[in-house]
C-alpha cells in the first residue's frame, strides 16, 4: 500500500509554504508534513506546527527558538525545536524525511539543499535564485548521489512536464511564458517614478515581496531563464521568453519538427506543488481543471527589451556561466531589498546590476566557496554604490 509522502517544507510560512500546507491539507493521503522551518513569522510557525505536529520545527534564532518552545508546551507531542543555519541543515537531512521542499526567498536554501541531496532526499525546488547561483553544484550533487530535483516554479515545472520522456536532440527551444507584470504597457518616461507599492500589485499571481518586485523588473523570467538551463541542460540560446498576460500556459516546448508542446492551468501555485510530490504519479487534486469557453483568448507578445533589460542581462551572465550568475542573482537581490527600503528607484535595480556585472570579474568554474564570495562581493558593490549616490 502507498504511504503518504514524508516531506520537509524549508520556508513554510511564505507564500510557497502556505501553498504547500494546503497540498498537504488536502491530500493528507499523498502528504505528510513531517518538518518546517520559518523566519519572521513565529505565530504563523506556531500555528503551522500545532496544526502539522512535525517532528522538528526550525525557527530564525535562539531568541525566537524559546518563545516557539513555549507556545507549544502544550502540544502532544512536543516538536524539537532547532534554530539558525544548523536549524535548517538538521531539517534538510532529517532521518524520516523523503523530499525537501525549498521555498525559501533567496539564497539562503543553498546548503540545507546540497545537505538534503548529500543524505539521500529528493528535492522540489521554488528557490530559483540557488539555482542561478550555484545550479551546476546542485545538478551535479543531484547526480552523484541519483536524486532527483522536481521544479516548483510554474514554468519549469511547466516545462518538466512537456519534456519528460522526449529525446533532448528533438528539442528546439523552451519558451518560457511571463506575464510581463503590472509595467507591461508603461511608457518609458513613467518608468522611474514606479514605488514599490505599484510594483507590489502583480497583475495575475499573488507571491512573496521579492518576487513581485523581480516579476515588474522582469528579472524574475531572467533568473527563470538560468534557472531552466541548468535544470534541463539546455544551452541558453536555446531558451526564449514570450509574453503571455493570461498566464494560463505556464512554458512550451518547441520541438524540430515545429510541433510546440504547452502546459496549461489555473495559476495556481498548488498544482505545480502537487505534482512534484506525487512525482511520478497524478492524482486528483484540488485545483480545478480550465473552462477554456469562459477564458475566451489568449495572448502572445515580444518582450520590451528597450524598457526591460534584465532579459538581456540575464541572457549574458547564464552564457557567460561561471561566478556571473551568482553575481546578477545576488546584485538584483541587494538592489530589490534598497527599493523596497525605498532608498533606490525602480530603475536604478537594473542600473545598479549591470554595473555590478561590469564591476566585478567572473571566475570560469568556480568552487562553491568562490561562488559564494561572489555573491557577498555583488551585495557589497550594490551597497558601495549606494553610498556614493
Ligand atoms: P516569501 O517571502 O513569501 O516566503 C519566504 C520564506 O522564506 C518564509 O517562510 C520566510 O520565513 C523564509 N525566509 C526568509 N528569509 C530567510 C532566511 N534568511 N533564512 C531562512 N528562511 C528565510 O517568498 P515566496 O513567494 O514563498 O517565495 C519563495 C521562493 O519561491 C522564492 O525563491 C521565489 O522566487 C520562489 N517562487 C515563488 C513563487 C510564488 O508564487 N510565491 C512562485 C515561483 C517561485
Ligand atoms: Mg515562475
Amino acid at each position: 500500500m502507498f504511504s503518504p509522502r514524508r516531506v520537509v517544507v524549508l520556508g513554510a510560512t511564505g507564500s510557497i509554504g502556505e501553498s504547500a500546507a494546503k497540498v498537504a491539507r488536502a491530500l493528507p493521503d499523498q502528504m505528510k508534513i513531517v518538518g518546517i522551518s520559518g523566519y519572521n513569522n513565529l505565530k504563523r510557525l506556531a500555528e503551522l506546527a500545532k496544526e502539522f505536529k512535525p517532528s522538528t520545527v526550525s525557527t530564525k534564532d535562539k531568541s525566537h527558538a524559546e518563545q516557539l518552545l513555549k507556545e507549544l508546551t502544550s502540544s502532544s507531542p512536543a516538536p524539537l525545536v532547532v534554530e539558525g543555519e544548523e536549524g535548517l541543515l538538521r531539517l534538510a537531512t532529517l532521518p524520516e524525511a523523503e523530499l525537501i521542499v525549498i521555498a525559501i526567498v533567496g539564497t539562503a536554501g543553498l546548503k540545507p539543499a546540497l545537505a538534503a541531496l548529500r543524505a539521500g532526499k529528493n528535492l522540489a525546488i521554488a528557490s530559483k535564485e540557488i539555482l542561478v547561483m550555484a545550479g551546476q553544484e546542485v545538478m551535479t550533487t543531484a547526480r552523484k548521489y541519483e536524486r532527483q530535483v522536481l521544479p516548483i516554479d510554474s514554468e519549469h515545472n511547466a516545462l518538466f512536464q512537456c519534456l519528460e520522456g522526449r529525446d533532448p536532440t528533438t528539442v528546439r527551444r523552451l519558451i518560457l511564458t511571463c506575464s510581463g507584470g503590472p509595467f507591461r504597457n508603461i511608457e518609458a518616461s513613467e518608468l522611474a517614478h514606479v514605488t514599490p507599492s505599484m510594483a507590489l500589485r502583480h497583475p495575475t499571481w499573488s507571491m512573496g515581496s521579492k518576487i513581485t518586485i523581480d516579476s515588474a523588473t522582469l528579472f524574475n523570467k531572467g533568473l527563470e531563464m538560468i534557472e531552466a538551463h541548468h535544470l534541463f541542460g539546455f544551452p541558453m540560446e536555446k531558451i526564449d521568453v514570450v509574453i503571455h498576460p493570461e498566464s494560463i500556459i505556464h512554458s512550451m516546448v518547441e520541438f524540430i519538427d515545429g510541433s510546440l508542446l504547452a502546459h496549461m492551468s489555473q495559476n495556481d501555485m498548488m498544482l505545480p506543488i502537487q505534482s512534484a510530490i506525487t512525482y511520478p504519479r497524478r492524482v486528483p487534486g484540488p485545483c480545478n481543471p480550465l473552462n477554456l469557453p469562459e477564458i475566451g483568448a489568449l495572448h502572445f507578445e515580444k518582450p520590451r527589451h528597450d524598457l526591460f533589460p534584465a532579459l538581456q542581462l540575464a541572457r549574458e551572465a547564464g552564457t557567460q556561466g561561471g561566478t556571473m550568475p551568482a553575481i546578477l542573482n545576488a546584485a538584483n537581490e541587494k538592489a530589490v531589498e534598497l527599493f523596497l527600503e525605498e532608498k533606490i528607484s525602480f530603475t536604478s535595480i537594473w542600473n545598479y546590476v549591470a554595473t555590478v556585472m561590469q564591476q566585478l570579474p567572473s571566475i570560469p568554474t568556480p568552487t562553491l566557496e568562490e561562488i559564494i564570495e561572489a555573491d557577498h562581493a555583488a551585495r557589497n558593490a550594490v551597497l558601495q554604490l549606494y553610498k556614493r549616490g
